[in-house]
């Protein structure tokens, strides 16, 4: 048993945590959880937690269910919201195979493989995300408009108001869980919110956004309303995105810095995003997986439609922040595809391995998009050499199902699991006949 484990059974036994979840994720980011008594927890570390995978989207072909799970004790934490006691704490697990090997078909460790390939280049990849979700009033009935609790906008102050009380005690929760939290806002739509959290390495993040829609759930449900993560729940309203702002390092530099560079970005900076561009089309089934992140990325209100960079350009896939002079570690990138309906595991892979291609294969970064490529013409963006992103899941699951790149990075396993988990989305959705088409075109034919 090594220290930590050792100060996780220790910490058990001196709070008094009575129940141990272990949490981890399916191919499409369904949190799981799995209840353990602290008795088990000490062959639990060393043997792993049996499970039959068969069941869980994404894990194991039904001739190999058994499965292994392995908490992660670098990610004890005490559950704030539980309340009165028992106490109960929660582990992130990684899983493995009977023969205790990894698991092909685990998102965690999609995202480990991802990162040491960065850590044989050199690098070690941070993370940030900007979580963007609706509160709503319940009861949700399916098939209905959600209605928001408030009618606030962008940066609204709204005094003795739901949102805020809420977005404080978020916080306040998040931060007792080592979740750092630097900005916090109403945003655009009624009923959005936004709460930004603290960089991190990539796998720390991908963790926290886990915990985060899990808090940020539960929370509301506490409050009596219901928060979703819906990338475009209101047709007539931005949708929610999940900006993430990404940095390489190299030891203790960024290697995204370089003093005196447009923008003081590097070139290693400048491949990383002409690797996302390059291969953004392919990519974008991940970052954006559902039917309905398509409808955000095509619905305006400042989401990214076209695979193009800007420095102040919030109409680019990819942005360059402001450079604040003598902040060289905060020297960073915004991609501002993701969705926060996204795997994060899975997202955070194919970004990197997207941006490492383009330092491996030294690939050049087309000129900026100064312009908002919305108020340009096809004729012109074309000229300009700014292709779209995918259009609709099902273009977004063609073009992954030809990607080498998206192939490598999930593994083969999880790569046809999520391929064929997506296709069965967009046939059922297709099969629909919509409110739209009754309603427009019914009386016309
Ligand atoms: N909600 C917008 C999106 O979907 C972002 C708005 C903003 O943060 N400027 O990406
Ligand atoms: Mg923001
Ligand atoms: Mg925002
Ligand atoms: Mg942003």
């Amino acid at each position: 048993m090594d220290r930590q484990q050792e100060y996780v059974l220790r910490a058990i036994e001196e709070r008094d945590i009575r129940f141990i979840r272990v949490w981890f994720t399916d191919v499409v980011g369904t949190l799981k959880s799995v209840a353990v008594a602290p008795a088990e927890l000490e062959s639990a570390f060393e043997e792993g937690l049996g499970f039959d995978g068969s069941a869980i989207e994404g894990f194991s072909r039904i001739t190999e269910s058994d499965m292994l799970v392995k908490p992660d004790p670098a990610t004890f934490q005490v559950l704030p919201w539980r309340g009165q006691p028992p106490v109960t704490a929660r582990m992130f697990a990684d899983i493995h195979t009977p023969d205790g090997s990894p698991s092909p078909g685990d998102p965690r460790q999609v995202l480990r493989r991802a990162l040491d390939k960065a850590a044989d280049m050199g690098f070690t990849f941070y993370t940030h995300p900007e979580i963007e979700f609706f509160l709503f009033e319940p009861p949700i009935v399916p098939g209905e408009a959600p209605r928001p609790i408030d009618q606030a906008g962008y940066f609204d102050h709204v005094a003795d108001s739901r949102g805020q009380d809420f977005r404080r005690e978020a916080i306040g929760v998040l931060e007792s869980m080592g979740i750092s939290v630097e900005f916090s806002h109403h945003e655009g739509a009624p009923g959005q919110n936004e709460i930004d959290l603290r960089y991190a390495d990539a796998l720390s993040t991908a963790d926290n956004i886990m915990t985060f829609r899990t808090v940020v759930k539960e929370l509301a449900a506490q409050a009596g309303c219901y928060a979703s993560f819906m990338p475009k729940p209101l047709s007539g309203h931005p949708g929610s995105g999940m900006h993430t702002h990404l940095s390489l390092f190299e030891g203790e530099n960024n290697a995204f810095y370089e003093a005196g560079a447009p923008y003081q970005l590097s070139r290693i900076g400048r491949q990383f995003i002409a690797g996302l561009l390059r291969h953004g089309a392919e990519i974008s089934a991940v970052t954006n997986q559902w039917v309905n992140s398509y409808k955000r990325l095509w619905g305006g209100g400042e989401a990214p439609a076209h695979i193009c960079w800007g420095h102040n350009n919030s109409s680019a896939m990819v942005r360059v922040p402001l450079y604040k002079p003598g902040k060289e570690n905060s020297c960073r990138i915004e991609v501002r595809t993701l969705d926060p309906a996204c795997n994060p595991y899975l997202a955070f892979a194919v970004l990197l391995t997207a941006g490492l291609a383009g330092i491996e294969n030294s690939y050049e970064l087309p000129d900026e998009a100064e312009d908002d490529v919305w108020r340009l013409t096809d004729a012109e963006r074309h000229a300009l050499g700014i292709l779209p992103l995918p259009s609709s899941l099902d273009e977004a699951i063609g073009a992954m199902s030809r990607s080498e790149l998206v192939a490598d990075a999930l593994g083969e396993h999880v790569f046809d699991v999520f391929l064929r988990n997506k296709r069965r989305e967009w046939t059922d959705y297709r099969a629909q006949v919509t409110p739209f088409e009754l309603e427009r075109l019914l009386p016309l034919l």
